[in-house]
């Protein structure tokens, strides 16, 4: 199947006679006819269901497609983006761990690294995206357990080079872990170009329609865990708490990576999302390629409007041919990128604050990639209590703003952004 058709038939082939849609299992709990039964389930020794917690069905569907999308060999629902990443670090590292993630990444990852993770023991060093290869190895120490990147960064809209990157995690033994959020499947898969764990927060594009929050991991089942066993000894030595099960040995490369978060992960700190939420994923993904494609050809014909209009100061977005990282982004997305945008009105802070009073279109809200066009202002809104020194020490321009372009009429958003845009600078 090619990503068009996955979208809609992954995951679920109903059988004779039953629902076209995925089933809603919203059950907390399955029933058995003998203990023994459900000891084995306990046991991992047979595959079913015996707590939501730990597997739901209708999760389990809508992982499956995920799977499918990304070219993956597994895959598992998390309850949001950051519980996503959380688990596929934690699922790996512990304290006395390292980690190299890129500096380039959505704010709270970064906080979820550098505030909360470190006070769990687990050390990180943030690199550049765009350092040298000497650099990146220079930062590898013994206890250095993955890479982290984001492919399109929020809201810094870099291109991180993933297969350079997975390169240089390889030649030391650990996996690259990419949150692939902003491309989605449709327009990449990093698992073609390296990486070995993907990443999702949902709630965005997946989910296109503000309706759910939630995220997703899937693993490539190519790495070989068993290789480097004296760094992974979660995945290759016995788990006391479930029966001594090696999970490499039991599961393979393919399935160790999701059943040890399944099974260690959400058991103990159980981040699962409801079988209601993923009814309505499932839902928003039946139509991602084609609302990928509406973003991101809407989207360039944003940017290339805000390029040539007087009161802009400058435009970041990847499908700019004079755009930073328009080469990297041919590479790894040819058929566009996202659909947001980063550009400054003349005028500083002051111009920005006047064009986001006079959008009548653009919603403003914290969020980004999704059905509607929305805008947002960091210096007056998410950032307000920072001066301008502070901001651009920061890395935020205080006339930066944050343009989610959405799938209504192009000609529609244009036209807003352009009213705007004048009387700003009256
Ligand atoms: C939003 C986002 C997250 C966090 O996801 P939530 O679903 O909000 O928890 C993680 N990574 C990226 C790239 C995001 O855009």
């Amino acid at each position: 199947m090619r990503q068009e058709t996955k979208c809609i038939e992954a995951g679920y082939q109903p059988k004779n006679g039953e629902s076209r849609m995925i089933p809603i299992v919203q059950s907390t709990t399955f029933k058995y006819d003998t203990s023994e039964d459900m000891g084995k389930l306990f046991d991992l020794e047979a595959e079913g269901y015996f707590y939501t917690r730990l597997q739901n069905p209708t999760n389990d569907m809508v992982a499956a497609k995920l799977a499918a999308l990304e070219g993956g060999s597994a895959a598992m629902l998390t309850s949001s983006g950051q519980a996503a990443n959380f688990f596929a670090v934690f699922n790996i590292a512990q304290a006395g761990d390292h980690i190299i993630a890129s500096t380039s990444i959505y704010g709270g990852t970064f906080n979820l690294f550098n505030v909360t993770m470190r006070r769990m023991g687990i050390d990180f060093t943030f690199v550049n995206p765009d350092c040298t290869n000497e650099e990146l190895e220079a930062a590898f120490k013994p206890n250095t357990k993955a890479v982290f990147g984001e492919t399109i960064a929020n809201p810094a809209l870099i291109v991180f080079d993933i297969e350079r990157f997975a390169d240089v995690a390889h030649k030391h033994g650990v996996p690259l872990i990419v949150d692939n959020t902003f491309a989605t499947p449709i327009n990449c898969r990093p698992f073609e170009w390296g990486a070995d764990i993907v990443t999702h927060s949902t709630t965005k594009y997946l989910d296109g329609h503000d309706a759910t929050v939630g995220g997703a991991i899937i693993d490539s089942g190519k790495f070989d865990w068993m290789a480097h066993k004296e760094k992974f000894p979660g995945l290759c030595t016995p788990d006391e708490s479930y029966h001594g099960i090696t999970y490499v040995e039991k599961f393979g490369n393919e399935k160790a990576f999701i059943t040890k978060a399944t099974a260690q992960l959400m058991r103990d700190l159980g981040s699962i999302p409801s079988p209601m939420n993923s009814y309505l994923l499932n839902l928003g993904i039946e139509s991602l390629a084609v609302r990928i494609q509406r973003h991101c050809e809407n989207a360039q014909k944003v940017a290339e409007f805000l390029e040539s209009n007087p009161a802009v100061s400058y435009v970041t977005y990847p499908g700019l041919k004079n755009d930073r990282y328009y080469e990297l982004a041919q590479k790894y997305l040819p058929n566009g990128s996202c659909g947001v945008i980063s550009f400054g009105v003349k005028g500083g802070r002051k111009g920005a604050e006047e064009f986001m009073k006079h959008l009548k279109l653009a919603i403003i809200a914290t969020h980004v990639a999704d059905a509607h066009t929305c805008v947002l202002h960091p210096a007056s809104s998410t950032h307000r209590q920072m001066t301008d020194e502070e901001l651009l020490a920061g890395g935020v321009n205080p006339d930066m703003i944050r343009f989610s372009v959405g799938i209504e009429n192009v000609e529609d958003i244009i036209e807003d952004l352009s009213q705007a845009l004048e009387k700003s600078q009256l």
